[in-house]
């Protein structure tokens, strides 16, 4: 689905992910899961986007959206950039605690039995990493889902690629199940750093395919509940 003329949402049963149309070629802000590859071939095809893929930037390193990376990046020879707090989730040596405990044993069983294959990372990311792509994606640090999970933000355009910061439907944004979450104590203020940037839309990984300026106003809304749930208002 094509939002705007230079992003492109890939959208498959479990996870979304994005392509970026840049003036020397395409971008990937994560890789999907099941079907993923499928579905950014047809995606393509049905955009007329022809140019060759040239950058995958992660997110962060759970599997519904690092499966493909190999596979893509092989067939591409696409460089890799990837937060470097989320290094121990990509070569499966994070230590999960607590009920993210249940998120560690899904991730393991789920690479082994879909085969996933480990790949070289080209850049390791950290706070206020500027990838020079796409008029410019500053690494923005929004841990809690993970430790590393990071969003990209293209001030240009004031939009914000937030991964799975919130999952955004139509009956409202929420934060990502309680399993999911390895710090979830940090989660409110990723929020609120999210919200602090000049923004006219975000883009999550999990979301229906409202406009990005509804989803912002279904994380504005989520930021008022927590305050409120917190007190902080
Ligand atoms: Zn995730």
């Amino acid at each position: 689905m094509l939002i705007g003329e230079d992003i492109l949402q890939v959208r498959t049963p479990l996870v979304c992910f994005y392509a970026l149309r840049g003036g020397d070629g395409l971008y990937l802000i994560d890789t999907g899961f099941f079907g993923a590859r499928r579905a950014l071939a047809n995606a393509l095809e049905e955009a007329g986007w022809r140019e060759p893929v040239r950058g995958i930037i992660l997110t962060h390193g759970h599997i519904d959206h690092i499966f493909n990376v190999a596979a893509m990046a092989g067939e591409t020879g696409a460089w890799i950039a990837a937060p470097r707090a989320d290094a121990p989730y990509l070569d499966g040596s994070y230590h999960y605690t607590g009920p993210a405990r249940l998120c560690g044993v899904l991730e393991k069983a789920a690479k082994r039995l879909a085969g996933f294959r480990q790949f070289p990372v080209s850049r390791w990311l950290d706070d206020c990493s500027e990838l020079p792509v796409w008029d410019g994606l500053a690494a923005v640090p929004l841990p809690g889902h993970t430790e590393g999970h990071t969003g990209f933000y293209c001030a240009r355009r004031r939009l914000l690629f937030c991964g799975d910061l919130v999952a955004s439907f139509r009956f409202g944004a929420q934060l990502p199940p309680a399993i999911f979450n390895s710090r979830p104590e940090l989660i409110p203020a990723s929020i609120a750093r999210a919200l602090a940037l000049d923004l006219a839309g975000v883009l999550p990984n999990h979301g229906d395919q409202a406009p990005p300026a509804v989803h912002l106003e279904r994380l504005r809304r989520l930021k008022m509940a927590i305050d409120g749930a917190l007190g902080n208002c």
